[in-house]
């Protein structure tokens, strides 16, 4: 279905009217106003047997959602490794002395879970971390996800960065397992350098490995309470030194918000200086981080208000869903733009409009790839149930139609029936 008029349609970046988008091979030929003479002209070609003419009801239309920061690996472990305390510590140990006894066929099925999810919830594009070792079945996972970003091409795109677990000095004395990770089909690398007890040699590392074969760097950074853990500065200067700007994306940096604000503005200044992309990862964040306050307990998010305010490149994400990390979540992107709103006072008119550009522009160009609803584009759209940006994330409806590469890619419509039979009163 390459050729298509999608009729009476709302495109919230044109503004509050009702739209026919004229699809032809693929891309955005037309958008004109529902009440507009033009419109009059383009009913008329119903009647052409190459033209699907689809009646979306005053349904919103969005790019397809990017989520830029995942884990399949870890989703959907929380019943076999709970996290009794909640806290981040306990998520990781936890999760390193079990993580190993998870059979391929099992890592499969949950990475799957994840995608079919996600497809079904409007995603078009998703980036996962996946834990690495050097020990017997240390690249199992990745492995798996590496055969789905296959699996699943023109579906969900897919990027994967190896996330490096093993001690820095192992990766010093032995090149070979960095080595074995490009054997593998994978984007970009990535690690937690904050949590090592040599983390500037371990950023070293990394970004030096990350250089010489032109790889994706994606790293957790800084998700502490702690205003003086700042990681963040020797990144920027790798960024600097190895001229990795736009390559280069930075997870949570959750200690921004424990500093001062004029320290933070600074750091905040040169990582949008240096084109460095953000993810802010409200789901995990409001779980792991202020868990030692004991008044005006923080919400452990990064500053994503004054990020914006400097016009960064700055993304919101799922991050963990279902494990030991954070007990919720469901691959739907509506809900990590609702947490976003309310964890960073994201709620007035443009502010919203501002929590759509995290899921949708923003992140794909993390992914570099463009994706708008504009003459000329590819249409690569979800067709959400709702009436207005706020009622789409109030609501957070099933209702969700979703195009891609020239096709409906996943359809779901669910209607309710209120049964009036009875006396609720009886
Ligand atoms: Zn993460």
């Amino acid at each position: 279905m390459n050729n298509a008029i999608i009729k009476n349609v709302k495109i919230p970046s044109l503004e509050n009217e009702v739209f026919h988008a004229v699809i032809m091979n693929g891309r955005y030929e037309k958008i004109v106003s529902a009440f507009s003479y033009h419109a009059e002209e383009m009913i008329k070609q119903e009647g052409s047997p190459n033209i699907e003419i689809i009646d979306a009801e005053g349904w919103i239309m969005l790019p397809t959602f990017t989520d830029i920061h995942t884990h399949l690996d870890k989703a959907y472990t929380y019943e076999q490794i709970p996290n009794k305390t909640g806290t981040l510590v306990e998520a990781i140990e936890n999760y390193k002395e079990l993580a190993g006894e998870f059979e391929v066929e099992n890592i499969k099925k949950r990475m799957k879970k994840v995608l079919e999810q996600a497809l079904a919830n409007g995603t078009g594009r998703m980036r996962t971390h996946i834990n690495v070792n050097s020990g017997p079945g240390g690249l199992k996972a990745l492995q798996t996800a590496c055969g789905l970003k296959a699996e699943y091409k023109n579906l969900i795109d897919l990027q994967v960065i190896a996330m490096i677990a093993d001690p820095i000095e192992e990766l010093k004395e032995d090149s070979s397992f960095l080595l074995s990770l490009i054997k593998n089909d994978i984007d970009g690398v990535g690690g937690a350098p904050h949590l090592s007890e040599n983390c500037t040699e371990e950023i070293k590392i990394l970004f030096a490995f990350a250089a010489e074969y032109q790889m994706l760097i994606d790293l957790h950074v800084d998700e502490q309470d702690d205003p003086a853990v700042r990681s963040i500065e020797e990144i920027i200067a790798q960024v600097k030194h190895y001229k990795y700007q736009r390559k280069t994306t930075v997870g949570h940096l959750c200690t921004l918000s424990a500093m001062e604000t004029n320290e933070a503005l600074s750091i905040i200044k040169e990582i949008v200086g240096e084109s460095i992309n953000i993810v802010t990862l409200p789901a995990a964040n409001l779980c792991l981080q202020g868990r030692d306050d004991q008044k005006n307990v923080r919400r452990g998010t990064t500053r994503v208000k004054e990020f914006l305010a400097n016009n960064a490149c700055i993304a919101a994400a799922s991050d963990n869903i279902n494990d030991p990390f954070h007990p919720f979540g469901n691959a739907d992107m509506l809900l990590t733009a609702l947490m976003s709103a309310y964890a960073n006072h994201l709620t007035g008119t443009e502010d919203i409009k501002k929590v759509f550009d995290m899921i949708t522009k923003n992140p794909s160009e993390i992914f570099h790839e463009k994706v708008d609803i504009k003459i000329g584009e590819k249409a690569d759209f979800v067709l959400l149930e709702g009436s207005s940006l706020a009622d789409v994330l109030a609501n957070q409806r099933p209702g969700r139609k979703v195009f891609r590469n020239g096709h409906w890619t996943s359809i779901r419509t669910v209607k309710q029936t209120v049964e009036r039979g009875y006396n609720i009163h009886a």
